[in-house]
């Protein structure tokens, strides 16, 4: 096998990967993206399509905290744990706890709102570049809450929010008729983000973003990197039928990154949240945004010809089989709003890249700048791609002061 030597090697082609090929080509750099799957075929694919830009709250927040022990306890709720996960979950969980604490939520919060308020004028440049502005919809994203009690139990979520000025209105039971007339009346009114976009269709935008690349130059190989060995001329990576030496390597492989990274020397706790779609076919959409039951823990996104649902939060590896009974939860938990639908047309499991202060990990690692982190965004990759491409850009291409900014995301903080 000969070796394969380039400029810049990205390793994973979700939607992280594949927006980070687009920028740096777009800079003019050589790119070889490698993935053994179908680019945007991973968590990128099934996800609920919302670009998210209000989303700055942790996952492990206070709240979530208070409530944790009956929320894993039980196997039906949004945010559940497979038991036989628990040993290995164990390290992830306590740091998880920690960062649930009032003061790590605020400065995660704070980190998170910084990225986030960049991340769609960084979708629209990038959608313009990959030409598939007609992918994105700006139309808002709607919060329900089916009981008064839990909108008064999301007061401090829109203080937090209101603090980065995101815009958010709160709506009674008759303005969330007026914008979604299809659902039942819901009793504890909604919570709208008039600014948010969503995806028309995820898996079309994967595939604009590598056509774009490929027009650019980007080359694809399809293969696993299991070995990664850097030195004072670059990075090797290695793997069944590759053999590829590059000065610079981007690590955005997802959920599946920590090991790459253990081989840079970085102990990374990264983690996976799984989660589940269904999708419904729809001759007519039900929805006109993303809608979002809070306490049910899924979105429903009309996509072209269908309503997806996708959401909850499943603690365990990415080895262990779908679980039924979590597809089963989405199932009922949409027929509350849409009893008429027929049977699911699709099933989906994926994983989320998740690290217990809902950060992800953007920069070089500490041991060697040719080595770039660009993973680990949790529920918010899909909507900070973008912003992370351009990031990865800049740092590659030294364009801006970027130590500063990604202090925040810095791997060694671990
Ligand atoms: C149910 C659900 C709903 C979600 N909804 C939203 C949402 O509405 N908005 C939002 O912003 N985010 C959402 N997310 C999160 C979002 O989907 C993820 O954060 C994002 O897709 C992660 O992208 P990625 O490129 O890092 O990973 P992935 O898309 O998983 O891509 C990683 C790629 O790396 C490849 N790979 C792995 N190991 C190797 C290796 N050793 N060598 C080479 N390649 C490798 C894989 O094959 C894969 O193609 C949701 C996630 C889920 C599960």
């Amino acid at each position: 096998m000969t070796e394969k030597n380039v400029e810049i090697a990205i390793i994973g082609a979700g939607v992280v990967g594949l927006a980070t090929a687009l920028r740096l080509a777009s800079d003019g750099r050589e790119v070889l993206l490698i993935d053994p799957n179908e680019p945007g075929s991973g968590a990128s694919f099934g996800n609920a399509g919302t670009l998210a830009e209000y989303a700055c709250m942790p996952v492990g927040n206070p709240a979530v905290l208070r409530a944790l022990p009956k929320l894993l306890l039980d196997a039906d709720s949004p945010f559940s744990l497979r038991w036989t996960a628990l040993l290995h979950l164990a390290p992830w969980l306590l740091r998880f706890v920690r960062q649930s604490l009032p003061a790590a939520t605020h400065a995660n919060a704070v980190a998170m709102a910084g990225l986030l308020a960049d991340s769609l004028p960084a979708w629209e440049e990038m959608a313009a570049e990959a030409n598939a502005g007609d992918l994105l919809r700006r139309n808002g994203c709607l919060y329900l809450y089916c009981r008064p009690s839990d909108l008064a139990g999301g007061a401090s979520s829109r203080a937090l929010r209101a603090e980065f000025g995101v815009h958010q209105k709160v709506l009674d039971a008759r303005e969330v008729a007026v914008l979604e007339p299809n659902l039942p009346p819901v009793t504890g009114g909604g919570l709208f983000f008039p600014d948010s976009m969503n995806l028309t269709d995820p898996a079309l935008l994967m595939r604009r973003l590598l056509d774009a690349a490929i027009q650019r130059g980007v080359a694809v190989e399809r293969a696993t990197v299991s070995s990664l060995k850097a030195d004072s001329a670059g990075v090797a990576l290695g793997g069944a039928g590759l053999n590829v030496r590059a000065k610079k390597v981007v690590i955005a492989a997802g959920a599946f990154s920590r090991p790459l990274a253990a081989q840079a020397g970085d102990r990374i706790p990264l983690e996976t949240e799984r989660g589940y779609h269904l999708e419904f076919a729809t001759p007519a959409p039900v929805l006109t945004r993303p809608v979002c039951p809070v306490d049910l823990g899924f979105y429903m996104t009309p996509m072209a010809g269908r309503l997806r649902v996708a959401g909850t939060v499943e603690l365990g590896r990415q080895a262990a089989p779908p679980n039924p009974r979590r597809l089963a939860l989405l199932d009922r938990g949409v027929r509350q709003f849409f009893p008429a639908l027929g049977q699911p047309s699709s099933k989906w499991l994926g994983f989320r890249p998740s690290l217990p202060d809902s950060r992800p990990v953007i920069g070089p690692s500490p041991g060697n700048p040719d080595i770039i982190y660009a993973f680990g965004h949790g529920h918010l990759g899909l909507t900070l791609a973008a912003v992370t491409a351009r990031l990865v850009g800049d740092l590659i291409a030294d364009r801006r002061p970027n130590s500063e900014r990604l202090a925040p995301f810095a791997a060694g903080r671990f």
